[in-house]
């Protein structure tokens, strides 16, 4: 069988184990059909060039919709610099940059507390 498989969305989010059932949760609540691929990355945006990388060819193999970045509160790969106002600057400093390079798509930021809590960030 050939022909384009297509999705809806990528998420990218931090490989820290303590978060995987909330974003596993989340992303069952939110996207029903299960149609993103997933990046897991220490740091979720920390290392962009290489998110970035992954976006790409997410963007050019599935023809997706959606950008969904997904920073935790807590992130060892930030360390003692990984505060609120740190990781708001990050998501919307990568938020900027694609829609820079993808005007058509929506690109929505998360900062997701130790808690669960999925807080919508709006830049
Ligand atoms: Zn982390």
């Amino acid at each position: 069988m050939t022909g384009k498989h297509t999705t809806d969305a990528v998420i990218v989010h931090c490989i820290d184990f303590r978060f995987q059932k909330y974003l596993d949760a989340w992303l069952r609540e939110n996207y029903a059909s299960c149609k993103y691929d997933r990046v897991s990355l220490a740091g979720g945006v920390f290392d962009f060039e290489y998110i970035l990388k992954q976006i790409k060819i997410s963007e050019t193999l599935h023809d997706i919709n959606e950008i969904i970045l997904v920073n935790h509160e807590n992130c060892g790969a930030y360390g003692a610099e990984g505060n609120y106002a740190r990781h708001k600057s990050d998501l919307e400093k990568a938020k900027e940059e694609l829609l820079r390079l993808y005007p058509a798509l929506d690109v929505e930021i998360y900062y997701l507390h130790l808690d669960g809590e999925f807080e919508e960030l709006h830049s």
